[in-house]
Parts: structure tokens; sequence; C-alpha cells
């Protein structure tokens, strides 16, 4: 702990036990022939990510997993009264390599698992689901990054998730058949992570964004978006590549679904927190000085979790700088600093 932290500040903001959470339902909603969107509700959040459900004649397919088993399993449950007779989940496309979009495939443990060569790579160096578990759960709460991580990922669990076999990786474009549904797999150039694709379906003109798109609208509250690979020039580009399929109804990775405006509304909140931190970058301003002032604009009050532009400026900042990555365990103090200041202000910080 911090020497200047006094006892009475520690009994007042640190919680001494860990914070409970309130469960998650999904809800599978329709949203072109033969295409379903689960979102889990709450629809903000550490992990909570959209999934989709392709149903045909002959087959189907999940493009990305909720995060955990538990949470997979529901989206089972929705997805099997839907599926045509004799029909499984025969393909999961998944759109990068983060777990929330991958750790539940147990679930569907059949399936052929399709993901960019590149995010192969990116899987192979992440944390995988065990230590993550361990992580989150053997974490002292009364830590600063404990704190985090409890109150933000506590909810999930994987003690014995295991990764996937793919049995297909791909760069540039592949074209999948589920059943008669053809569904177009571009990579994209790194941007959210290292391994990102877009999954376009022609016929419906449906685009599954993955996480360069994290959606809200006036109805429906979202979260912050978080890159990690970047810069951000390439995830602004990745959006002119979901518009350029031509498609009308975009499926983000998080957050409502939305319409071709929407994507360039969100576009347009890219270009100009890029141009903040440019500002702030060329002021001479420390990453983390600029990440809180961003925040403390609150420039899109409809975006949740605004610590996260901790990771999203501290990203930009590497590429103006050209500076190596950092460390993973860097990037969750430098987030949960800031999420402590947002909400703790004059508060000093627990160590
Ligand atoms: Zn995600």
């Amino acid at each position: 702990m911090n020497a200047d932290r006094t006892d009475q500040a520690i009994t007042r903001t640190v919680p001494a036990t860990r914070t409970p959470h309130a469960p998650v339902r999904g809800e599978l909603r329709p949203v072109a022939d033969g295409v379903h969107v689960w979102r889990p509700l709450p629809g903000v959040g550490w992990g909570l990510a959209n999934c989709g459900l392709l149903t045909s004649s002959s087959s189907a397919a999940w493009i990305d997993t909720p995060y955990d088993r538990t949470l997979a399993d529901q989206f089972l449950a929705l997805s099997r009264p839907l599926l045509a007779e004799g029909t499984a989940i025969d393909w999961l496309l998944v759109t990068h390599g983060n777990g929330d979009h991958l750790w539940g495939w147990e679930a569907v443990p059949d399936a052929r698992v399709v993901y960019t060569g590149a995010a192969a790579a990116h899987i192979a160096h992440e944390p995988d689901p065990c230590d993550l578990h361990r992580l989150v759960h053997d974490a002292d709460p009364d830590t600063l990054v404990g704190w985090y991580l409890s109150r933000h990922f506590g909810r999930y669990r994987w003690p014995e998730t295991q990764l996937p076999q793919p049995a297909l990786t791909f760069s540039g474009e592949v074209e999948i058949a589920v059943g008669e549904i053809p569904v177009q797999l571009t990579q994209l150039p790194p941007a959210h992570t290292t391994g990102d694709l877009i999954a376009y379906l022609p016929r419906q003109q449906v685009c599954f964004s993955g996480d360069i798109v994290f959606a809200a609208t006036e109805d429906e509250a979202g979260d912050h978006p978080v890159h990690w690979a970047g810069p951000l020039e390439n995830v602004i580009d990745g959006c002119d590549r979901v518009l350029a399929t031509g498609a009308t109804v975009i499926v983000p990775g998080h957050g409502p679904v939305l319409d071709r405006t929407g994507v360039l509304a969100h576009r347009d909140y890219l270009c100009h927190l890029r141009d903040r931190v440019h500002t702030l970058h060329a002021a001479g301003v420390p990453a983390p000085e600029a990440a809180h002032r961003i925040a403390a604009e609150n420039h899109h009050p409809a975006l949740h979790l605004p610590e996260r532009l901790s990771i999203t400026v501290g990203l930009q900042y590497r590429h103006l700088d050209a500076s190596a990555p950092t460390p993973m365990l860097h990037q969750m103090q430098a987030l949960a600093r800031l999420a402590w200041q947002l909400e703790h202000p004059g508060v000093p910080v627990p160590s």
C-alpha cells in the first residue's frame, strides 16, 4: 500500500469482500433471414460480447462464443430450437483471439473452429483460460489490480477450460458455406488485436465486425472501445472495411446492433479520440495523464468503462513513439489506477 494512504480511506473505499455479480442472461434476436444475434444482458461490462447464430436447412454456425461455459450453454440452449432437424452447430467462426469471443467453445466441441493465422499466434501468446481464472479468483481484492479484476471478471469461470484446435486458419480472405448461407471472412491489418477478421453475409447484407466496433446508441448503452494492437488509424480503416462490404446491419463485438449511420458515428468518435490523443502527445502530456484528461472530458457519456482509455491512449502513444508493447500487467495496473481515480477523486490510489 502507498505510505500516504490513510486507514480511513482504506475502510471507506476498498471492499473487504469480493463484489457480488448480477447474473447474466442472454437474448437471441433475429436480425435477418437465418441470422440471430445473442446479446448478453446486462449489455455493458468487460467480457459481455455479442455472438451470432446462422441457421440453414443443412447446417448451422456460431460466430464467436460467450466468455465462459455457463454463458455458452445458455446460448446453446437458445440456439437449439432454431436449428433445422438433424443439424448441429457445425462451424465456429471466431472474429479474433480474445477470450470473450472464444472461451465458451467447449459448449460446441464438434464445431469446426475457424480464425486467422494471426489470431492463432495471438492466442498462443496470451494467458490461457486457466491462467486467467487463477489470476482473477486468487487475486487479493485489497490490492488495486485485485480490486479491479474481482469486480469486472469475477463473474466468469474457466478453471478447466482448454483452448480449441482450429480446423482452419487463414490469411487474406476465405468463404465458408454454412449450408446455403455463404459467409465471407476477411482478415484485417492489426487493429483491435493482431488477428481480427470481419464476417460478411452477402445474401443477408449483415456484417459481424468483431471488436472493430464497440457500439452504443441513444437507446442502449455500450462500453468504451479498448484496442490492443492498433494504431487507431487501423481501427478506423476497419470501420471503413465494414461499411465497404455494403452491409445494412452491422453486429458489433459489443453493444447494440447498428445500421450504417451508427457505424459512421462510431468512426467519427474514433477520429475525435485519435485527434485528442495526438494533440496531447504533441503537447508533451504523459499517456496516463492524457487518458485521465480525455476520460474526464466525458465526450461520449453513453460509453461505460472510461478507464479503458488508459489502454487505448497508451496504445496510440506507443505507435507515435515507436516504442515496444507494454507488458499486460502494466496495462492492467494503469487501467485499474484510472478506474480508481475516476471513481474516487482525491483518494490515494492503493498499490
Ligand atoms: Zn470483445
